[in-house]
């Protein structure tokens, strides 16, 4: 019977060593949720690092053992592959390539080499299970190498892929001197799925200019192998947000957290912290806001939550000392005994909290510089059960595409932001429900389920039309 195999950087899973024990959390990443109903089935199967470095041969086979009763395979990485393969070239040099923050990214031979031996570690991860009929599902540009290596393992077997964070245009992904051995790792895949049409236009033009071939209605023809590229923008388990919402325990932490605060209209934001994601330039506006509109003046806080995220790579130390530098400031200047512009959190939050912060928030400001897609916008707006609530959203972010009833903005328009930021706190009732309805009702339809489902079919269709061509 034909297996379908998900394949991604991560197993959706955490392993965590307690003292001397490893203990095993699922992942409640949107991925882990959407892919649930996939794996778990069957013979299917899910590939990936579980994580955390393992040396002893013996917690190996426990972990090995663990993991196959829940139908997934370990890909064990070494010290040193985590920090040049993970940290080194997907982080340093693929991240800010694709988010056009070129200025930080490395160029150096031996981090490609250890990407290439890690994606050849997960080809033989792969070959191992691999048979005759299998569906691959490949995911993100930690791998982007994988769809070649495995159609160079078996030709025929079935390769989708998808790019969680945006494709960038010819100009920024043609200084990448491996750009060409990307881009043909990428092109062993069958389907090739993008958040947004930009996205996939843009890997299109790289194909034209790298390899000179042209597409027709994302079609090309690689050989004499037809591939399909789309744009299928993700979506979030809009149920287990709205219901998360609406739980006794959300509104009991909703009041608690309503009583500490006081009686202030809140903008919340949430981020990992990541330099894509605009947050000294957030803050700044909010500075800005606070200085122009004295009246707002203790009747408004930001509560602002930055995820740890990264923080052996400098350059996300520096942007975590920049944020504290910020924050300390502009509560030191506006602050009152009884009133604090801003509170920040630098740590991670459960569901049931976030959910909380979401149902709280009256406006949810969500500003990236650059972001494949964001879901925390998403969460916010199934969040609002009542419909009353703003999103203030960068037009550099993914979801921008679809959430046009947002207040967009570009965040590097500082003017344009504290406008943004006024007119979403007096936004009338009726105008926060008109526009939240419209958005709701999209996010429901196109959920992660549906992204599931259109991402296969959306494979099945271009294997066909191979088989027609044979
Ligand atoms: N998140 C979380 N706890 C937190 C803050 C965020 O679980 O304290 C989750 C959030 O619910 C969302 C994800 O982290 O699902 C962030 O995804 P997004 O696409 O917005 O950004 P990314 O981190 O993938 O760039």
């Amino acid at each position: 019977m034909p297996k379908t195999i998900i394949v991604s950087n991560r197993l959706p899973i955490k392993i965590q060593r307690e003292e001397d024990k490893l203990s095993y959390k699922p992942s409640e990443g949107g991925l882990a949720t959407g892919l649930g109903s996939i794996y778990k089935e069957g013979d299917n199967i899910w590939i990936g690092w579980p994580g955390l470095a393992i040396q002893k041969t013996k917690e190996k086979e426990e972990i090995v053992e663990r993991l196959t009763e829940e139908n997934m395979k370990p890909v064990f990485l070494n010290t040193s592959e985590i920090e040049d393969f993970y940290e080194g070239f997907s982080n340093e040099t693929l991240w800010p390539n694709f988010h056009y923050f070129n200025q930080y990214a490395v160029y150096e031979e031996h981090l490609w080499l250890a990407y290439k031996k890690v994606n050849r570690k997960f080809a033989k991860a792969i070959e191992e299970v691999l048979e005759e009929g299998d569906t691959l599902w490949i995911h993100d540009y930690q791998l982007l190498l994988l769809p070649q290596m495995v159609r160079d393992i078996n030709a025929q077997t079935s390769i989708g892929f998808f790019l969680h964070i945006p494709f960038p245009s010819f100009e920024s992904f043609r200084l990448l001197p491996w750009r060409r051995e990307l881009l043909n790792g990428m092109m062993g895949a069958d389907f090739l799925g993008f958040h947004t049409y930009d996205d996939m236009r843009h890997f299109l033009s790289s194909v034209n200019r790298l390899a000179g071939i042209g597409n027709s209605n994302g079609q090309i023809n690689v050989g004499n192998r037809p591939v399909l590229a789309d744009a299928l923008p993700m979506g979030i388990d809009y149920d287990k947000y709205a219901s998360a919402a609406a739980l006794p325990d959300t509104l009991d932490r909703e009041v608690r957290y309503r009583t500490s605060l006081g009686d202030v209209k809140l903008i919340l934001t949430i981020d990992r912290l990541d330099y894509s994601k605009g947050i000294p330039q957030r803050l700044l506006a909010f500075e800005q806001f606070l200085e122009e509109n004295e009246d707002f003046q203790g009747k408004v806080s930001l509560l602002m939550v930055v995820v740890p995220s990264r923080d052996k790579v400098p350059k996300y130390a520096q942007l975590k000392e920049e944020i504290d530098l910020l924050v300390g400031r502009i509560n030191g200047r506006f602050g009152k005994m009884n009133w604090m512009p801003i509170h920040y959190f630098y740590r991670s939050f459960p569901l049931n909290a976030l959910s909380a912060f979401y149902r709280m928030a009256h406006v949810a400001l969500v500003t990236p510089m650059r972001d494949g897609m964001n879901l925390v916008c998403k969460e916010f707006i199934a969040s609002k059960l009542d419909k009353k609530g703003v999103l203030i959203l960068s037009e550099m972010a993914g979801a921008s595409k679809e959430l046009s009833d947002a207040i967009l903005i570009n965040p590097n328009d500082i003017r344009q932001l504290v406008a943004a930021i006024k007119e979403a706190l007096t936004m009338p009732e009726d105008e926060q429900q008109r526009r939240m309805h419209i958005m709701q009702e999209s996010l429901k339809r196109y959920n992660i389920h549906a992204w599931v489902n259109l991402f296969m079919k959306r494979l099945a269709f271009i294997k066909k039309e191979q088989e027609n061509l044979q």
